[in-house]
């Protein structure tokens, strides 16, 4: 393998629940789980990730030789290789039975290879025997986790523990930057604002020309970033009347939300929440684009109004419920360096991939009964999509999709980008088309 991820290695005797593990973390379905002792021959690994934590998964199931003698020293042995690169080791026991001989050597075999290792409790949903717990405490590993890989209970837990210190990987930013659309009503502060991001970094502001002079893109560098704010000359032209001045503004808004991935929705906190501003917000909006709004000339407003503003922002433009709001004055400079962070946060959130089997690993935990949800993944980014696969078809019900949707937010952190959730019902032979 050319880019080595850190490996969590299974290791356990036949029959204990390795593959369903495996499966049940890596949302994977490779491999063969059977009832009969040693039926998965395969070495498996899976390339998987927890919370950004990237790792490959490991069963050792295929490593057993011989199908109906446990040898922990065999396991070993073929294992060699695993468990000495291993980033964390996981010992996985059957709850219901009882520790055999065996299962002492192999993890005092374990132990010795000086790794952190994890005792997993399989089948804990049937009840792990009170009896036996004593039992797996006398194997000496001191992290035990109760788990049910078939019905996915503790996996939360146990998954972060074993993923621990495997550093998290931002997701990748494209090399040419972040590009960024300042939109609004005029007057509201666009230019004023531009003038404020790119003035800050005056040095290393690059003007880069484009076929017009209608189309100027500038592009700023900060800790690392590179953000272009798109067609700026379009931002500081101003309109010759009112009326123009309005038209031209939504014209651009329509135009440059196209060509950006993260849109700031420029408003006059002196003026409140207008027509117009709902009017360009709703682009923003129908363009699946990560949205900010930003509350201008807060420099005018008594301090200790936030809240009041927020609610009415909020009230005006319901449909962007997940775009953040910020206050700042784009004249004075006050809270404009904030922007930066949140465009970046706000282009990561909208490009994160999700894995299959974190998002079942979600779905175990979510109190929704609706219908039962038999798989969740995702389908693609900008903005992220998610699909169901659902026992029924047709939508969801309105509260159970904004239900999923902030759970997925509070889960998974998406700030400022919509959501989409596509429903796939099975679909009952009624249904179902007749064949013609
Ligand atoms: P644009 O049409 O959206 O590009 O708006 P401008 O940037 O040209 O700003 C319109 C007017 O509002 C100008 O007179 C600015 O000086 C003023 N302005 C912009 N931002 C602020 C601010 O944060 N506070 C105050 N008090 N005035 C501002």
């Amino acid at each position: 393998m050319p880019n080595k991820l850190p490996t969590i290695v299974i290791v356990g005797r036949p029959n204990v629940g390795k593959s369903t593990l495996f499966n049940r973390i890596t949302g994977q379905r490779r491999a063969i789980v059977g009832d009969e002792p040693g039926i998965t021959r395969d070495r498996l690994h899976g390339a998987t990730s927890y919370e950004g934590r990237r790792f490959e998964l490991i069963d050792t199931g295929g490593i057993v030789v011989n199908d109906n003698e446990y040898i922990p020293s065999q396991i070993l042995k073929q294992a060699k290789v695993a468990l000495e690169t291993a980033h964390h080791v996981v010992f996985l026991v059957d709850g219901r039975s009882e520790i055999t001989s065996s299962d002492r050597e192999l993890a005092a075999m374990l132990r010795k290879l000086g790794k952190p290792i994890t005792l997993a409790v399989n089948k804990a949903d049937t009840g792990a025997k009170e009896s036996l717990v004593h039992d797996f405490y006398s194997l000496g590993i001191k992290d035990i986790f109760p788990i049910s890989a078939e019905h996915g209970l503790g996996i939360d837990e146990f998954v972060n523990h074993i993923t621990e210190g495997i550093p998290e990987e931002p997701p990748e930013l494209p090399e040419r930057g972040i590009k960024v659309a300042i939109i609004g009503r005029p007057n509201a502060g666009k230019s004023t604002l531009l003038n404020a991001l790119t003035g800050e970094e005056r040095a290393i502001v690059s003007p880069i020309a484009g076929t017009t002079r209608d189309s100027i893109d500038e592009t700023v560098e900060r800790d690392g970033t590179k953000f272009i704010f798109i067609d700026t000359a379009g931002i500081r032209r101003k309109g010759k009347t009112k009326l123009m001045a309005e038209k031209l503004s939504v014209v651009m808004a329509r135009r440059n939300i196209r060509m950006a991935d993260v849109v700031v929705v420029v408003m006059d906190a002196s003026e409140g929440v207008l027509g117009l501003d709902a009017t360009i917000a709703g682009y923003a909006h129908e363009g699946g684009r990560s949205v900010i709004l930003c509350v201008n000339k807060w420099d005018l407003i008594s301090t200790g109004k936030k809240k009041e503003f927020e609610e009415n922002v909020r009230y005006h433009l319901k449909f962007l419920d997940y775009a953040p709001v910020v206050f700042l004055s784009a004249k004075v400079g006050t809270g404009v360096h904030k922007l930066f962070g949140l465009i970046k946060e706000c282009y990561e959130s909208a490009t994160k991939r999700v894995t299959t089997g974190e998002l079942n690993r979600f779905v175990e935990t979510l109190d929704f009964d609706e219908r039962k949800i038999l798989y969740m993944t995702q389908a693609s980014v900008r903005p992220p999509s998610f699909v169901l696969f659902t026992d029924k078809a047709g939508p969801l019900y309105f509260s159970n999709e904004r239900y999923l949707t902030n759970q997925l937010r509070k889960r998974f952190g998406f700030v400022g980008t919509p959501i989409e959730l596509k429903i796939r019902g099975r679909a009952r032979k009624k249904d179902r088309p007749a064949l013609k």
